[in-house]
């Protein structure tokens, strides 16, 4: 497990303390929790000390937020929809679901068809790597839209052949 080092202030005292959070469960940076104030020798309510390192992380959720906002509003504009996980989007369109890391320049593509591979045995579709390029997150999504296209093709061709 690891820990994020944060300054926290108690607000009775005012005492300066450094406490270790795990990363997963690290509060808010406008809210309020209780530590341990040695100070106080008693649980107390604690702020983050508005340091530059909390300034930072103001700025960094800050430009992750209008970040998740650009890749939301170019996938609305392909009729996709998105989910955040972590450093990931996934991008559901009516074929399927595409995932890539949109902080990096590189693109590790993952793709999950809903067409079937198999309909002889019913598998179920199941999570691919479609490729690893330099690209931007608008050319990512103008990929998706022409793979979904040509999906779109070949099963209307198929349908025909029927
Ligand atoms: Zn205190």
């Amino acid at each position: 497990m690891s820990v994020r080092n944060m300054p926290c202030i108690c607000q009775k005292c005012q005492m300066e303390i450094q406490h270790g959070f795990d990363v997963d469960n690290v509060p808010h940076l406008d809210s309020e929790f209780t530590l341990f104030c040695p100070n106080c020798s008693s649980e107390q309510v604690f702020r983050y000390k508005d340091s530059k390192k909390i300034m930072a992380e103001r700025k960094r959720i800050r430009e992750e937020m209008e970040l998740r906002e650009y890749v939301k509003s170019l996938a609305e504009q392909y009729g996709f929809r998105c989910s955040f996980i972590y450093q990931s989007v996934t991008i559901t369109t009516p074929c399927g679901s595409w995932r890539f890391d949109y902080h990096k320049r590189l693109k590790h593509l993952m793709h999950e068809s809903t067409y079937k591979y198999n309909l002889k045995t019913g598998n179920e579709s199941f999570w691919h790597h479609q490729f690893d390029r330099k690209m931007s997150i608008e050319e990512v999504i103008k990929y998706i839209d022409n793979h979904d296209k040509a999906t779109m093709r070949r099963k209307s061709m198929k349908k025909e052949k029927v």
